[in-house]
């Protein structure tokens, strides 16, 4: 089985770890570079991404994480984990800094002010059919997409909340709270190819 660690800092560590965990993957919670070093794969959880970037930092992971991924190594992250992987952020609070590996501007609290959850299904080709039953919660969106990444999922209006680039997927929304198994299938597939 593949070895895949969920950095487990901040956020929904449980949630991620259990849907892996039911398809197969040997997974491990990641808080140090000597844990990371021992996985093929890493997924960054959905939470508070400024807290999870302090934790990082704080935990001499910001530049593990980003030699790895700059390595080729899968990362796969939802919401949180998505601002994480952005290149760039159009309002991150001051000094908030991310790991890149999404040639991307991302927007936190996108979806602001009253309306900060919905759900809705995504028709996404990179998966097929069903649709997929998103949830998002305080998400982000991806404001500019460069010519490295590629949008996977958009919402009707147009707007992108589903990135990939190489082995690298970030999402907006959360399939590991909901019955939604295939993007973490296709992460895993990823760390079968690598
Ligand atoms: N708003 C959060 C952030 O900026 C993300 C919310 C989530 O992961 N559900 O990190």
């Amino acid at each position: 089985a593949p070895r895949v660690g969920v950095l487990a800092l901040q956020g929904d560590v449980r949630e991620h770890t259990r849907v892996l965990a039911e398809l197969g993957a040997d997974v491990v919670p990641v808080r140090r570079p000597e844990e990371l070093a021992k996985v093929q794969g890493l997924v960054l959880p959905g939470g508070e991404s400024s807290v999870i970037d302090k934790l990082a930092r704080a935990f001499g992971m910001q530049e593990p994480i980003r030699s790895a991924i700059a390595e080729g190594m899968p990362v796969y992250g939802t919401c949180a984990g998505l601002i994480l992987l952005a290149d760039r952020l159009a309002d991150g609070i001051a000094g908030q800094q991310t790991f890149g590996g999404l040639d991307v501007t991302v927007r936190r609290n996108a979806f602001g002010g009253q309306v900060e959850s919905f759900e809705t299904e995504l028709s996404v080709p990179a998966v097929g059919e069903p649709p997929v039953r998103a949830t998002f919660i305080r998400a982000p969106v991806v404001e500019e997409v460069g010519p490295a990444a590629e949008a996977i999922a958009a919402l009707p209006d147009g707007r992108v909340v589903g990135v990939r680039q190489g082995a690298v997927i970030g999402l907006s929304f959360h399939p590991e709270l909901d019955a939604e198994t295939r993007f973490h299938e296709l992460f895993l597939a990823s760390v079968q190819d690598a």
